[in-house]
């Protein structure tokens, strides 16, 4: 393997992900087989929508990928690194470091303002407290909550919540960008935010993987990996991604 031609660096590859013959199962009772015998890689920089029915599994592989929780069997390997042999301090600071996650029901802390629910993730990267501020501050400003700084979670819309959610996912700059359902619960205008700043993310090199249950939504990624019981039913390429209308100029 001396191909000159390869000019990679060893610890970045071209695959961000790669899910090698996972299995999860939970033990409930009956074991329920959340996730049988899936495979695929997501290459870097790819946008890849991930769709299947309520309880096919989507959930569960988003948190594999995310360093939530481990697999019952198999690989799961984030920039290069192998997500089940790392030890559990390990796989919080690849989460907190390269992985964004937008959680479905976005997980914001009641009692903290939209800016400090947005900083927090870097109080454990130890962020001086201005820059957390001034960062904080910016993301939420691309995504429109510039005048929503210090409200709570609960004295906000849910399209602005998860505005909240995605500004937080994005603050330590991941490379990766997992989320689930991020246009499940927003009104239209939102989605299209959203979408925009997944088209902005993409462009930037970023690898993004999007759960939704809207074919129109998973049509702006590249492929779409269709989930049934578990399995990866089928991968579906998308030849012309949508691309967001880009008249969502700042307005007011
Ligand atoms: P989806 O996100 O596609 O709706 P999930 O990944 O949440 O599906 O769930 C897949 C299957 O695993 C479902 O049958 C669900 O009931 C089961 N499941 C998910 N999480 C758990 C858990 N923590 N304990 C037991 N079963 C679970
Ligand atoms: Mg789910």
């Amino acid at each position: 393997m001396t191909d000159s031609t390869v000019a990679e660096t060893d610890s970045h590859s071209d695959t961000a992900v790669s899910v090698q013959q996972v299995v999860k199962t939970y033990y409930v009772g009956q074991p329920v087989h959340a996730l049988d015998d899936v495979t695929f890689e997501l290459p870097r920089g790819s946008y890849t929508a991930v769709m299947g029915p309520s309880g096919s599994g989507k959930s569960t592989l988003m948190n594999l990928i995310g360093c939530l929780d481990t697999p019952t069997e198999g690989t799961v390997v984030v920039n290069s690194q192998d997500v089940t042999s790392l030890s559990d301090r390990e796989r919080t600071r690849l989460r907190g470091e390269e992985i964004g996650f937008v959680f479905q029901t976005f997980n914001l802390m009641p009692r903290l303002t939209a800016l400090q629910n947005v900083a927090l993730p870097m109080v454990a990267r130890n962020v001086s407290r201005d820059r957390r501020v001034e960062r904080a501050q910016s993301l939420l400003g691309r995504v429109g909550l510039a005048d929503r700084v210090d409200h709570l979670p609960n004295e906000l819309s849910g399209g602005q919540r998860q505005r909240v959610a995605i500004a937080r996912a994005l603050v330590n700059d991941p490379t990766l960008l997992l989320a689930d359902e991020p246009t499940g619960n927003v009104d239209t205008d939102t989605g299209a935010t959203i979408m925009n700043l997944f088209a902005e993310l993409h462009a930037a090199g970023n690898t993004l993987l999007v759960v939704t249950h809207e074919r129109r939504i998973a049509e702006h990624a590249d492929r779409i990996l269709h989930l049934l019981d578990g399995e990866l039913e089928r991968i579906e390429r998308i030849e012309t991604p949508r691309r967001p209308t880009v008249d969502s100029g700042e307005g007011d």
